[in-house]
């Protein structure tokens, strides 16, 4: 029988256990194909139903209407970082971005890279990126703000998305997309790498409504252009099929077993509140982001000694609690629960933080 651990790393990221039983029990013979969902046409009947419904149930859990795409693209998050300014830019019209770190200052740098006119109009670098910015005004005359929901390293999230008047809003979700409830109405596109909370590495959901897809311009490579993927259903040519279908049972897990994404982020709220009132309470350890801007999904800490950091993570992976080092770029501890972590699992670090505490402190 195969053990298995509280996994709380960032990305690529824990999957729900009935979600890998399923794919373990039909790879060998898909639905009666007598052969893998791996090694099927993208053409066949098998994976069109398999495209149609991830693409069916993604729209019913985010409450999309009838203007808005899904698409799958490769490439990852980091892709959309130039795709966006470079389908979505409009002429003489400025582009607006709000920097909360790293991913967003990489989405900055992408769009520059283009030559776009690129304004900051807000940023929490001053105090190294652990809160979200609450005063800042928006051009109505920018194409689009755009925005990063939840900063996996510094584990910093937007709880309420901004006011933008009659700007789209653009966000990459990556860390947080299927975890909380939200309008789309403003958005005019949303992505995420799939490999945090929605399945494997090697797939990126994008969400596009359609007045945005028809900015596309015509001179860019076919590949680069979201208006190829929105008119092709995502099968201009090969799509990443295992990591849709993977998608697929991912979203048939959440409206099924998990009831939807209300008791999703219901739940989700639940398991990080206990978490950190458990940081709170001991002196022994410190939130790192502002309370009001803390993340539902990634919540960072360090210990008040440091040099003890070390000494907790490899203890709690010996405990079977696995994926606690921080990101390589800012250090400290790092616990990731994503849809896919159960409530027992941060039960089960809550107990070893205060047994630490207890045996350290
Ligand atoms: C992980 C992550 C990325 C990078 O995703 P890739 O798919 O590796 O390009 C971008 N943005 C956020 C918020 C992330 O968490």
């Amino acid at each position: 029988m195969a053990q298995r651990i509280y996994n709380f790393n960032a990305g690529p990221a824990t999957l729900p256990l009935p979600v890998l039983q399923e794919i373990r029990d039909e790879l060998i013979d898909f639905h009666g194909s007598g052969m893998s969902i791996l090694e099927i046409s993208h053409r066949s009947k098998w994976f069109e139903e398999v495209l149609d419904d991830a693409i069916v149930r993604t729209k019913r859990l985010l409450k999309l209407d009838d203007r808005y795409h899904v698409l799958f693209l490769q490439g990852g998050a980091s892709m959309q970082f130039c795709m966006v300014p470079m389908n979505l830019a409009l002429e003489g019209r400025p582009l607006d971005y709000i920097d909360t770190g790293t991913w967003s200052t990489k989405a900055i740098k992408e769009a520059r890279i283009q030559g776009k006119q690129v304004n900051v109009i807000a940023s929490s670098e001053d105090r190294e990126y652990t809160y979200i910015p609450g005063q800042f005004e928006v051009d109505p005359d920018a194409a689009y703000l755009h925005l990063t929901s939840n900063n996996t390293i510094r584990g910093t999230q937007w709880h309420q998305f901004p006011n933008t008047g009659k700007v789209p809003l653009v966000s990459d979700m990556s860390s947080d997309i299927f975890s909380r409830v939200f309008d789309p109405a403003p958005f005019g596109c949303f992505y995420a790498g799939a490999q945090k909370n929605a399945g494997p590495a090697g797939v990126t959901l994008v969400v596009m409504r359609d007045d945005m897809v028809e900015r596309c311009p015509e001179n860019i490579p076919t590949m680069l252009k979201y208006s190829t993927y929105a008119s092709k259903k995502s099968m201009f040519n090969t799509p990443p099929c295992f990591g849709i279908y993977v998608v697929q049972l991912v979203t048939k897990w959440l409206e099924e077993t998990m009831g939807g994404i209300e008791k999703m982020a219901a739940l989700n709220r639940k398991k990080a509140e206990l978490l950190y009132a458990c940081i709170d309470r001991e002196d022994f350890y410190r939130g790192t982001a502002d309370a009001d801007s803390r993340s539902f999904m990634n919540v960072t800490f360090r210990l008040a000694d440091p040099d003890l950091e070390s000494k907790f993570i490899s203890e709690a992976t010996a405990a079977g609690l696995g994926g606690l080092k921080g990101h390589r770029s800012v250090g400290g501890c790092r616990a990731s629960i994503y849809n896919a972590l159960p409530l027992e699992g941060v039960e089960a670090l809550v107990q070893f933080m205060r047994d630490f505490v207890r045996t350290n402190g």
